[in-house]
């Protein structure tokens, strides 16, 4: 087949952000329609702090169906959007775009990704858990809905900023147990079954101010970053006597793999993307 012909029938998806060169998409996607048998390129797009809007409409105009969206443009994806599902709307945010003729819809998977990550991969229910999620930015933000959707006993969202973790929890109090704190406030002798650190600490090698005991009794430490190894996170839980430690390496394959449901009605398999993604916890 002559490479034009092959083109027109290719269909094209993108990642953007700023800066890009980091991201895994490619590699996760591409591996994606290699297995599921689908036609398809994706690239990573450098995305002008000035101009997201503008480059997202040149990317539909050559013929773009689809793109991820990431640092920072989450949430001038969600202004830009004609339709935001329900998720994206509570998470104030998207990471995934679906490009029409004539509309943008929008979704957001990275809390169905963590959830899936949680439950799927590593076999922990969240149903009757007490779970302690540290930060309350957007990645928090996106998954308080998915997580209280599966009826955890409680939900304590703790922030730095304590007016950021009250605000969410009054914000999202319909949808379950959920109590938004300062770190001050979790009471000694508290405990969790499952930590999850979601602020963006361990992107600059620091730890939340959280007190040791306070991850004694969890299963299971989760850390939203990836790719860093055994954060200051991790080996403070793997410290204080957590049994299981986890990445999000495995958030990110999962929130691609709704991304290409959405976008391709197939659902690929996600283990050997992050087998093959995973750096080794130590
Ligand atoms: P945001 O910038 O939106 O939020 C950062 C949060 O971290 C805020 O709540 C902030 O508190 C808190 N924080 C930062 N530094 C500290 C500190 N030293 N001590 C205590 N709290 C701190 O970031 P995102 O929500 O977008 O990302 C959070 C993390 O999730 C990052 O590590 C990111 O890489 C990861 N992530 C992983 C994904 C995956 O697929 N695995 C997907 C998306 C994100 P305050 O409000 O007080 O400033």
């Amino acid at each position: 087949m002559r490479d034009d012909a092959k083109n027109r029938m290719t269909d094209r998806y993108a990642v953007i952000g700023n800066p890009i060169e980091q991201s895994k998409s490619p590699i996760i996607h591409s591996a994606f329609a290699r297995a599921t048998g689908q036609n398809l390129e994706y690239a990573k797009l450098l995305g002008p702090l000035d101009g997201f809007a503008d480059a997202v409409r040149a990317f539909r105009g050559a013929g773009g169906r689809g793109m991820n969206v990431t640092t920072p443009f989450k949430l001038e994806a969600f202004e830009l959007a004609d339709e935001r599902t329900e998720r994206a709307q509570l998470a104030g945010a998207v990471n995934s775009l679906k490009l029409e003729a004539g509309r943008i819809l929008a979704d957001n998977f990275d809390g169905i990704g963590l959830v899936n990550d949680i439950q799927r991969n590593l076999g922990i229910s969240l149903a009757g858990k007490r779970v302690l999620m540290l930060g309350a930015g957007g990645a928090a933000r996106g998954a308080l809905q998915p997580f209280l959707a599966q009826k955890p006993a409680e939900l304590v969202l703790v922030n730095r900023t304590v007016e950021k973790a009250k605000a969410l929890a009054e914000q999202f109090k319909s949808h379950g147990p959920l109590i938004g704190c300062g770190y001050g406030d979790l009471r000694r002798g508290r405990h969790f079954d499952l930590v999850v650190n979601a602020t963006s600490a361990s992107l600059r090698g620091e730890l939340p101010p959280l007190e040791f005991e306070v991850c004694s009794e969890a299963g299971l430490a989760y850390e939203l970053a990836y790719g860093k190894g055994l954060t200051p996170f991790l080996r403070m839980a793997r410290d204080a006597g957590a049994p299981r430690l986890a990445d999000g390496v495995g958030m990110l394959v999962e929130q691609a793999a709704e991304a290409f449901l959405w976008w391709r009605g197939v659902r690929p398999d996600t283990s050997a993307v992050v087998k093959q993604l995973t750096v080794p916890l130590s």
